[in-house]
């Protein structure tokens, strides 16, 4: 029998495929406090001024004169103080007013000095410096102003729950989490912790990439490890199919005559888009689609497997989120020579610090520790065969939080 001989897609093309127009998930109304991972359905207005009024940036005091410039060289005479919380008072010329940050700026003020340029005393402030009209103030709507629109595109961290709080928004819409099925195969398979027969490996693809589909937000509705049978792939994916947004499979997409994956997702109706890129690790995988259900065939080596799922599952999943904005990609010098063969773009398990790629020389895609020390994946360009030590290249950054 001759092995199939598939044609390779290149990886911006397979890029392309599952992140151009793709179906947006549908949306759902959270809580503020739940939104920390969540992709915000924009636009998001500001429902009013942010900040909503001019108030205090420093511990200082605050001065009304006509004329700011000559600050340096006039006394004030200090009428009281206000503090972060207080109504605005009403400031005179030549008056000024121990203030504090974040409190209201008194009508009629024109500036705060910094508490460390003021002299006090006897009621008296003077000032070492001089000052600028609106120095030390933030004014009101400086953040944003009331109906502008705030900003958007990752999945919300810490800071957007801040400013959704900072402008009272108590809920806002999100898109639904992608819901993600993960099917297994493999005859050799069992679960961690049971007792390994000859012949047989532990099961590690399925748990890990169901927890990059958790920690990037998404639900994960089942995870199954079936083996290399046509019935129990079948009905494994099709229970899946029914139910998911996202079927990730792992293993099967090879040539070999136990590869069952393909024929049973064409069996299933899965339009197939693409079989196979131009990339080490990870060349056999397979992407489709079914209805608004996608479905990406995983290569079962467990470098290949999850490098897949850090280069087109997660990027597909972004963008059905509406937030893919492209890799973050560094650039730094390679501390090992590198070799490759021509032909494919290979992306190499590296620790990146202080500009140096740590790139392993060693890659072979059934060691996932190698991976699990990275924090990038080096791209070796598809052409390029020799790369010596110290040659200027460029890196994917492995993320696989939210965006
Ligand atoms: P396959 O893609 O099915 O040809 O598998 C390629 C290699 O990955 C084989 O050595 C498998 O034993 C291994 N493998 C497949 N699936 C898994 C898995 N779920 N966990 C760990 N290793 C796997
Ligand atoms: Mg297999």
């Amino acid at each position: 029998m001759v092995a199939e001989k598939r044609a390779l897609v290149s990886l911006e093309d397979a890029l392309a495929a599952v992140t151009e127009g793709v179906d947006p998930l549908g949306t759902e109304v959270v809580k503020v406090q739940d939104v920390v991972g969540r992709a915000l359905v924009g636009p998001l207005r500001a429902p009013m001024d942010l900040p909503p009024f001019d108030n205090s940036a420093v511990d200082g005091f605050a001065i009304a004169g006509t004329d700011v410039q000559t600050v340096a060289s006039d006394s004030f005479r200090l009428v009281g103080e206000a503090k972060a919380g207080d109504r605005a008072r009403l400031l005179h010329p030549g008056e000024t007013l121990r203030i504090f940050t974040g409190a209201m700026i008194p009508k009629g003020c024109d500036a705060v000095v910094m508490q460390e340029d003021a002299r006090v005393q006897d009621g008296i402030v003077t000032f070492g410096v001089g000052a600028r009209t609106g120095e030390n103030i933030r004014r009101a709507g400086t953040e944003a102003k009331a109906g502008a629109q705030l900003p958007s595109g990752l999945q919300a961290n810490p800071a957007t729950l801040a400013m959704l709080a900072s402008a009272s928004f108590e809920q806002v819409e999100v898109r639904k989490k992608p819901v993600v099925a993960i099917v297994a195969t493999g005859d050799e398979l069992v679960a961690p912790g049971s007792t390994l027969a000859p012949g047989q490996i532990y099961e590690s693809n399925a748990p890990a990439l169901a927890v990059a589909a958790c920690a990037m937000g998404c639900e994960v509705a089942s995870v199954r490890s079936v083996a290399d049978d046509r019935d129990a792939i079948s009905r494994a994916c099709s229970d899946a199919l029914e139910s998911c947004d996202v079927l990730v499979t792992s293993g099967g997409v090879s040539v070999g005559a136990h590869d069952l994956v393909r024929p049973v997702l064409r069996e299933l109706g899965v339009e197939e888009r693409f079989a196979g890129v131009a990339i080490k690790p990870g060349k056999p995988v397979v992407f489709g689609k079914r209805g608004t259900c996608s479905v990406f065939g995983l290569p079962g080596n467990p470098m290949s497997a999850l490098v897949g799922f850090a280069v087109l599952v997660r990027p597909h999943l972004l963008a059905r989120l509406g937030v893919w904005q492209g890799f973050i990609e560094v650039s730094g010098r390679l501390l090992h020579p590198l070799t490759k063969k021509a032909g494919r773009v290979e992306l190499v398990p590296a620790n990146f610090r202080d500009g140096v790629f740590d790139a392993f020389v060693d890659r072979a895609s059934y060691k996932p520790s190698l991976l699990a020390a990275a924090n990038v994946l080096v791209w070796l360009p598809a052409e390029g065969q020799v790369f010596e030590e110290g040659t200027e290249m460029r890196a994917l950054v492995l993320d696989w939080g939210p965006s």
